[in-house]
């Protein structure tokens, strides 16, 4: 989720101020050799996205690095505990709360590899640029509220340093790659959360860690296509895979993450009809049902209710046509 958003959300009266039910930052076993390391949703501040770590047996591959720098030094600290080098880091896409810790992970350990797709790119000269534009022009007016000032201006250092956040392996299709004793599947999704989302499968767990193509309590749908991001899902599912990571959320079963899909289709199909956007957004509470931490209700509606209307609604913006 992009801080645009939260302020989007904000001006249209969206509390963010719920707790995540996970201890965020703190590790949690997964499977063996697997750990997520929990991005906070909430608290009144912007996300972090959730990281996945893999052991390769000597060394620790990473997917994504969250935003604050909370959650990159909880990276570090779990990989100094184990005394192993993060080797690799795998970006699921650009958002600023899964690149962020990027360039101090590098600095750490200056062999790593980050291996992501290359919208990035267009990323920083389109949708990163324009919101940086406009955070400067917010706090120039002083319309940005005091206790975020200290976040925009770290998210805006973040962007004017995106050459550090690029990847030196360009993820440009589906393939497996070898880190040691892991093998991961790389799964390259077009025009979905974003132009281009890598998801990753580990075959021999039966793991997925889906990036933000899943993410509680809404789908945060600012640089989505809807169509691209539903095929992506579908191929998900065709996946035999029995954990499911989330960009954001606690890990899912196989069937909660069917739950999920019907709830994304749901929402997307709703927002086609005359229906109200508070009808959607319940739509979308109901469907999710126990998926939904009970605390985030308020959240999950207020946010799937702004998508509703400022993105679905609007499909000349949507970005689908991307090559
Ligand atoms: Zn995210």
């Amino acid at each position: 989720m992009g801080w645009r958003t939260r302020f989007l959300a904000a001006l249209a009266g969206v509390a963010l101020a719920t707790d995540a039910a996970a201890a965020p930052d703190v590790p949690q076993r997964v499977a063996d050799g697997v750990w997520l390391i929990p991005g906070a949703v909430g608290g009144g501040r912007q996300p972090d996205g959730n990281t996945v770590v893999f052991d390769t047996g000597k060394a620790l591959v990473v997917i994504d690095t969250g935003r604050h720098p909370a959650h990159r030094d909880a990276i570090l600290a779990f990989a100094a505990e184990r005394r192993e080098p993060i080797v690799a880091v795998i970006n699921s896409h650009w958002h600023l709360d899964h690149v962020s810790g990027n360039p101090a992970l590098r600095a750490a350990y200056p062999g790593l590899k980050v291996y992501a797709s290359n919208a990035i790119d267009e990323a920083l000269t389109g949708f990163l640029a324009r919101s940086a534009a406009q955070a400067r022009e917010l706090m120039a007016a002083g319309k940005v509220p005091p206790g975020s000032v200290g976040e925009l201006k770290a998210d805006l250092a973040t962007t004017d340093n995106g050459e550090a956040l690029k990847p030196d392996i360009v993820v440009t299709k589906s393939g497996s790659a070898r880190f040691g004793a892991l093998s991961l599947r790389f799964n390259l999704a077009p025009n979905a959360a974003t132009a281009r989302d890598v998801w990753v499968y580990d075959e021999p767990r039966r793991i997925v860690a889906a990036g933000d193509l899943v993410t509680l309590p809404a789908a945060f749908l600012d640089t989505a296509c809807p169509a691209g991001w539903s095929a992506a899902l579908a191929a998900i599912d065709a996946t035999p895979f029995d954990t499911l990571v989330p960009g954001h959320g606690a890990p899912m079963t196989h069937d909660e993450f069917r739950t999920y899909r019907r709830a994304f289709d749901g929402l997307v199909d709703c927002a086609a009809t005359d229906a109200s956007k508070a009808a959607c957004a319940e739509r979308w509470v109901s469907d999710l049902g126990g998926l939904l931490p009970s605390d985030q209700t308020a959240m999950a509606r207020g946010m799937s209710g702004y998508y509703v209307e400022q993105v679905l609604r609007r499909p000349a913006a949507l970005p689908c046509g991307r090559p």
